[in-house]
């Protein structure tokens, strides 16, 4: 079985005794081990990040966007390769996962413009012959803790404007499927990345810790469930770390009452079931003003009836399994309560098996109506391809559901009245907004950022993480003449 190993100073690492199975989702079998990293390696990976600083922050910003440019051209030559090893790891299907790489390279894309992003200001006469101007210096050795379900994309929204910034970086990839990431950072090397820039260590909540506390480490940038992105967001802070951590989501999508709901059943289909419902960004709560509910929940019967589940590398895939057993067990159990405590299943197909593949991490798509605001079907996260659907009397009912919810990742709304969407726009409390846009991830010219549980800190991801990754320096200077030095420039 292949090993996985650490990626220190520009080369493969084993470090740790303590080893964990990599498993394929489709099939429950191992095909490959991962070490934890131990304390040392920790160590030695902040240790090669602060060695490479100078050199790094050093190197001109048109040097280091060489260096990006590269590294997004291997990206893309090799997006078949690393789309298999997604598959293989995450169990997402063989496109979504090329698709993942495309948006990596997006973020990339964004970087290589470092030397036209990366800059203060200079105002002139800011009092007599002086002048104020900003400077941006990197940080130092900066952190990121990335999840599962995006193996390759949240660790590039990350590294990207880092490493353009000058900054040098250790990332702790999810335990689950960490494979990408070390072939990532081979990548890197290849692109001409000087050793120790870009480290990647394996490991769990102790990894974690070390990482965080380390007098050495600057920053720290994570992705993952709400409640891990508190506490890293919380001991950050305390350590008197730069901190931003993005957490979970329940993603509303409002239906008008005018909305074509042909389309908006195509586009819930594939915004709640896709990737298996794993998507920060996916709809898992579709809220239907007035009539709509009952025509709509017909066509997504039969929609969600005919979604093909399988494996993520087999032919004609359109859902994989979700990660891991206790992720199948307790998505199955979520069901179950909800329709024991009197949710209609108009859809379950929770529990479905894939032939061939019955040892696999299955959930089938599944749709639940009548489901009580107050019950963990709708206040929770399941993070599986179960789309709850409610149904209220206006667009201001539906605004309410969504403000009173504890997350604000993304909401959108489906409607052909722009007063309509100009009103949604305005009031939804959610960091992403999609109108007719089920999906609302704005491309990286812009930022991920999420409000409320979603997201602790305030710089998003991407083109608003310039700010995090830099910290400013404000020059006041003032030169007057000395008699006799002006060599006649001045005019009296
Ligand atoms: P997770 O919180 O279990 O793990 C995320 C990372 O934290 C992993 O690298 C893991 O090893 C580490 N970790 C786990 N427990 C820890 C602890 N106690 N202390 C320190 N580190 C710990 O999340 P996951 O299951 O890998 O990912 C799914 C979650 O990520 C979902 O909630 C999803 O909504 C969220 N997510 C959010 C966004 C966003 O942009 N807001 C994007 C992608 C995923």
């Amino acid at each position: 079985m292949r090993t996985i190993p650490h990626w220190i100073n520009g080369s493969p690492v084993a470090g740790g005794s303590d080893t964990i199975d990599v498993t394929n989702p489709a099939t429950d079998q191992p095909i490959a081990t991962v070490p934890m990293a131990d304390s040392a390696t920790v160590a030695a990976a902040i240790a090669a990040g602060v060695a490479a600083f100078d050199g790094w922050s050093q190197t001109p910003l048109s040097r280091r966007a060489q260096v990006l440019f590269r590294f997004r051209d291997l990206l893309l030559e090799n997006r078949t390769d690393l789309a298999a090893l997604i598959t293989a790891e995450h169990g997402k299907t063989l496109d979504d996962a090329a698709g993942e790489i495309s948006r990596a390279a997006d973020s990339i894309e964004l970087a290589c413009g470092g030397p036209a992003l990366v800059r203060g200001g200079t105002s002139l006469q800011t009092g007599p012959n002086i002048d104020t101007k900003s400077v941006l210096h990197p940080l130092g050795v900066c952190v990121g803790i990335t999840p599962f379900n995006f193996p390759a994309m949240m660790g590039m929204m990350m590294v990207s404007v880092a490493l353009a910034s000058g900054n040098t970086f250790i990332w702790k990839p999810s335990e689950q499927d960490p494979g990408v990431c070390v072939r990532i950072a081979e990548l890197f090397t290849e692109a001409g990345l000087p050793d120790g820039v870009l480290n990647v260590v394996h490991g769990r909540q102790d990894t974690v810790e070390h990482l965080i506390d380390d007098k050495d480490t600057e920053a720290v940038a994570f992705v993952g469930s709400s409640k891990v992105a508190h506490i890293v967001y919380s001991r950050a802070a305390a350590a008197g770390k730069r901190v931003q951590a993005f957490g979970g989501a329940k993603n509303h999508m409002i239906v008008m009452p005018d909305a074509d709901l042909d389309v908006v059943a195509d586009q819930l289909t594939s915004a709640c079931f896709g990737a298996a419902g794993q998507r920060c960004m996916a709809i898992s709560v579709a809220v239907v003003v007035g009539e709509s509910a009952e025509p709509l929940l017909e066509k997504l019967q039969v929609r969600a009836g005919q979604v093909r589940l399988g494996a993520g590398e087999a032919n004609g895939t359109e859902v994989g399994p979700v990660i891991n057993r206790q992720s199948q067990e307790r998505i199955q159990a979520a069901v179950k309560e909800a329709i024991a405590g009197g949710a209609r299943a108009v859809v379950d197909r929770s529990a479905e098996a894939v032939p061939g593949f019955e040892s696999g991490y299955f959930v089938g798509p599944t749709v639940l109506a009548d489901v009580e605001v107050a019950s963990a079907a709708y206040q929770e996260e399941l993070f599986g391809p179960i789309l709850v659907v409610m149904r209220v009397d206006s667009l201001n009912e539906g605004l309410e559901l969504i403000k009173n919810h504890r997350y604000g990742n993304g909401a959108s709304i489906f409607t052909r009245d722009g007063a309509a969407a100009n009103e949604f726009e305005r009031r939804a409390s959610a960091g992403m907004i999609g109108v007719n846009v089920a999906i609302p991830v704005p491309v990286a010219a812009y930022a991920v950022q999420g409000w409320k549980d979603s997201a602790y800190g305030d710089t998003g991801l991407n083109n608003a993480s310039w700010s995090f990754y830099t910290r400013p320096k404000y020059v006041t200077s003032r030169w007057d003449s000395v008699a006799g030095t002006d060599f006649g420039f001045r005019p009296n």
